[in-house]
């Protein structure tokens, strides 16, 4: 084993019930895209999907994979569906985003109708992420006329927030309100859901109907302000995340000596140094080189020299009896030290989000079961 991810279910479930309380009575879908944060898709979606009001992921794929294990859930895609694809959707019963005026929406309605069921749809509204989504003008000419296709069963309209992380946006303010009055001709079965975590945790008169939380589920915090904001309002998060390694090999250098590719690191005295058997092709970004620190024997240590296409090197002269076959924290807890995800993203000139979503489904996952 080269490295491993350890996934507390337990954790999951946790921080999904301490969010659902918080923003109750808006009900919580659980955001389970890419590869549900790095954390696997297939077991934290059944974690989920009895207490969340439903699944959201990105892509059709993402949907099947999650009916094919048997997860039968309400699940809504969030991406776009191509064409060609619509049949299938269809067949894994699955929620669309649509926000097409024209050709492609005829499609959707073309197929239910083949298909003898309706299309559960929800709308986009593009309120200033400028990404997917009717235009707030056009939205509630389209959302009248979705309404109104029979082939439709429209269940939601939703946005998007682009600067939810911060405290002082008067720009949610200003896309909520487009969001609102562009919904506001719709009927009291259409669900509106606009907050993501940051929102959901920052801005109350954001959580509507629903929100969609993604990070948040795997105890990290989407930004620096929602974590002071809600730790002063004693909501803790349970990171749910254990990236391990182990010591590949040990090695005694002189002072002077250089460590790696382009000689970036030089021993400032004679040193241990450690080769760990992870790259950035397992999702150790090659920035954490010279940057990052991990856990060996419980103590911290600092990655030194270049990260490798499938290697790296860590400084343990300060660990009696470091040895080939130790462990190594990337995140996680070892003794009375912890690196969060958002400790190592810091360091690597990234945010927790992208960290454990680029975790290689090929690294080996295991799980503790949540307690039920
Ligand atoms: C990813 C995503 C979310 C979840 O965002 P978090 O910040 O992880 O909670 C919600 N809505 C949409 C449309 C998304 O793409």
């Amino acid at each position: 084993m080269i490295a491993h991810a350890a996934v507390d279910l337990g954790a999951i479930a946790r921080n999904a019930a301490t969010l659902a309380e918080l923003v109750a009575p808006a009900r919580v879908a659980a955001v389970v895209k890419a590869n549900a944060y790095g954390h696997g898709l297939v077991e934290v979606a059944r974690a989920l999907a009895r207490t969340c009001a439903r699944l959201c992921v990105y892509s059709l794929e993402e949907a099947i994979v999650l009916r094919e294990a048997e997860i039968d859930a309400p699940i809504h895609v969030l991406g776009p569906v191509p064409p060609g694809d619509l049949d299938a959707a269809h067949a894994a019963d699955v929620a669309l985003t649509l926000w097409d005026r024209g050709l492609y929406a005829r499609q959707v309605a073309s197929v239910a109708r083949r298909r003898g069921r309706r299309f559960t749809i929800h709308a986009k509204v593009d309120t200033g992420v400028v990404r997917l989504g009717l235009d707030a003008g056009d939205a509630p000419d389209a959302l009248q006329r979705y309404a109104a296709t029979p082939e439709f069963a429209l269940a939601g309209a939703f946005t998007h927030l682009a600067a939810a992380e911060e405290l002082d946006s008067s720009f949610t303010d200003e896309q909520l309100a487009r969001f609102l009055a562009a919904t506001r001709e719709l009927g009291p079965g259409v669900e509106r859901h606009a907050a993501a975590t940051a929102a959901a945790m920052l801005w109350p008169r954001t959580r509507l109907d629903t929100v969609r939380i993604g990070i948040g589920l795997y105890g990290i915090w989407p930004s620096v302000e929602t974590e002071a904001l809600m730790r002063v309002r004693g909501v803790e998060l349970a990171p749910a995340l254990t990236w391990r390694t182990r010591i590949a090999a040990m090695h005694e250098i002189d002072a002077g000596t250089t460590v790696g590719y382009g000689r970036t690191w030089q021993a400032p005295r004679r040193s241990r140094i450690a080769t760990l058997p992870i790259g950035y092709a397992e999702g150790l970004p090659r920035a954490a080189g010279n940057a990052a620190h991990v856990l060996v024997r419980g103590a911290r240590v600092a990655l030194v020299g270049r990260v490798c296409m499938n290697m790296a090197f860590a400084d343990v002269t300060g660990v009696a009896g470091a040895a080939p076959g130790d462990d190594v924290t990337l995140i996680g807890r070892d003794g009375r030290e912890e690196i969060l995800a958002a400790d190592l993203a810091a360091a690597c000139g990234t945010i927790g989000y992208e960290l454990v979503a680029r975790l290689p489904a090929h690294v080996p996952r295991t799980y503790a079961a949540p307690v039920s």
